[in-house]
């Protein structure tokens, strides 16, 4: 029986619900009254339920679609404004005792290079990521309870806000590792870290086993109720994915928002961010052997869908995709964007020769940082390097509270302007520099609150006489 309320992972991502929503989108997805209806609701800013966004997913009428991605784009300025929030992941690990067919640091995958870095090596890493400007990261480790305990990843995040090299620091820490218990939870939540994200893989039970034969990771229900047990551990910001490509798109992106709607029923507050990552070539998997890859269209369409849905939600974008599908859907909805990433472990520091690769996957967008931020800027958007709202303690549902009212301009705008100009003093190449000086004047004149601005004013004359870390 479907029930959002519910903590068993087949009630609140129930497959007959799934389907029942899947069928009702695939029947009105020519119906123009129904599809306004749900338009006008979209139009109110507060979000769409499953069945809802699956009939505008669904939807064919060329005229309609037109008015779907023109709201994204709005509910993406009403409440993002141009700032595109920036992050790295960082890989700790590819130790994994886990046999997921779609990725290269399955156990059986016994000639890629396997490594660890020590807190010796995460320091070196953490130098040349602060040397690029990155202030926020997200930890990524295969699962393994010998190579990669919760100590190991425990010390690494102590080791990592340690560190402060000339003005570098990063100052918001996520981590993307296997679902663990409450406990570990606690632990991961009292050692400062920002948002816990776990990607579903996909929401489909049967292909889930499936793709999933060994490991840990193979429980389905474990993994699917891990936001639960994160929450009850006192996280309070968690970031949901799926990876596109291996299951249908349709059923992912139901139950994706029914996984959203869950958080908030039990919760009181849904996901933090959603990612959207499509599967990519690997070390030894090819993504053409999975069925269901989606192309530009349908991923742009998804991207948008997701942010008329679910507007309060962060989306993430990842280095997985190229500039231009970059490009392409930035404005439909995407506020975190990853720059500079490697994707294999010790890669900052020391980049491997491409034979000797230990990287999950292939990066398409390859871009240095400046020129992600130099990119963007040109693009019309607003780097941002802000971390205030973890600092402050603006997490869970006092961040969604902020953000449902559309406070979020007067705290995240300001504070997208300063952390720019640090980077822009610290880290730019000149001609970036000369971007984004311009960017910061023109920015200066949307603060609307004149006490607002002139703080800002101030703290911007400060930052170039060499002070740091100012916000709101
Ligand atoms: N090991 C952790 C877990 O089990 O959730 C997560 C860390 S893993 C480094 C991060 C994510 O990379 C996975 O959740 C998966 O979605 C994604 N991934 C794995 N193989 C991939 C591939 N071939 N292409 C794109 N993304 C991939």
């Amino acid at each position: 029986m479907y029930n959002p309320k519910s903590r068993k992972a087949e009630e609140f991502i129930n497959h007959d619900e799934v389907l029942a929503s899947l069928k009702y989108a695939d029947e009105n997805k020519n119906n123009v009254e129904l599809i306004d209806k749900i338009l006008g609701k979209a139009k109110l800013g507060k979000g769409l339920s499953h069945r809802e966004a699956a009939v505008l997913l669904d939807c064919e009428i060329e005229e309609k679609n037109k008015e779907i991605f023109e709201l994204a784009e709005k509910i993406k300025k009403d409440y993002y404004g141009n700032r595109i929030v920036l992050f790295a992941p960082l890989y700790l690990s590819n130790y994994c005792v886990n046999g997921c067919v779609y990725c290269p640091y399955h156990a059986k995958n016994t000639h890629i290079p396997r490594r660890k870095l020590t807190q010796e090596e995460i320091k070196q890493e953490v130098i040349a990521l602060q040397d690029m400007g990155h202030k926020r990261l997200a930890i990524e480790a295969g699962e393994d309870p010998v190579n990669n305990p919760i100590e190991y990843i425990l010390d690494s995040i102590k080791t990592i806000y340690s560190i402060k090299h000339k003005n570098g620091a990063i100052r918001r820490v996520n981590v993307n590792i296997a679902a663990t218990t409450v406990e570990n939870y606690r632990k991961l939540h009292e050692a400062g870290i920002g948002t816990y994200i776990l990607f579903q893989e996909t929401y489909n039970r049967v292909s889930y086993e499936k793709l999933h034969p060994t490991g840990p990771k193979h429980n389905y229900a474990y993994h699917t109720e891990a936001m639960d047990r994160a929450m009850e551990g006192g996280i309070d910001d968690v970031g949901l994915g799926v990876l596109f490509g291996l299951e249908s798109y349709r059923y992912e992106f139901a139950a994706l928002l029914m996984h959203a709607e869950h958080l908030e029923a039990v919760f009181g507050v849904g996901p933090h961010t959603i990612s959207v990552p499509r599967i990519k070539k690997a070390d030894d998997i090819d993504p053409n052997a999975f069925d269901n890859g989606i192309d530009d269209d349908i991923f742009a369409k998804i991207v948008a869908c997701i942010r008329i849905s679910v507007p309060y939600t962060g989306m993430i974008i990842s280095t997985r995709e190229s500039e231009k599908c970059r490009e392409r859907v930035l404005h439909l909805g995407i506020s975190q964007i990853s720059g500079g990433s490697k994707t294999s472990v010790g890669g900052y520091f020391n980049p491997m020769p491409e034979d000797e690769n230990s990287a999950q996957f292939d990066v398409s967008d390859r871009r240095p940082l400046d020129a992600v931020i130099k990119w963007l800027m040109e693009l019309g958007y607003l780097p941002s390097f802000c971390t205030a709202c973890y600092g402050s303690g603006r997490t869970g549902d006092r961040f969604m509270e902020i953000c449902k009212n559309q406070q979020i301009h007067n705290f995240c705008h300001p504070n997208a302007i300063m952390t720019l100009k640090e980077y822009l003093e610290d880290y730019a190449s000149p001609e970036t520099r000369e971007v984004g000086e311009k960017l910061i004047q023109q920015e200066l004149q949307t603060l609307e609150n004149p006490d607002i601005k002139s703080i800002v004013e101030k703290d911007l004359v400060k930052i170039h006489a060499g002070e740091r870390d100012f916000k709101f």
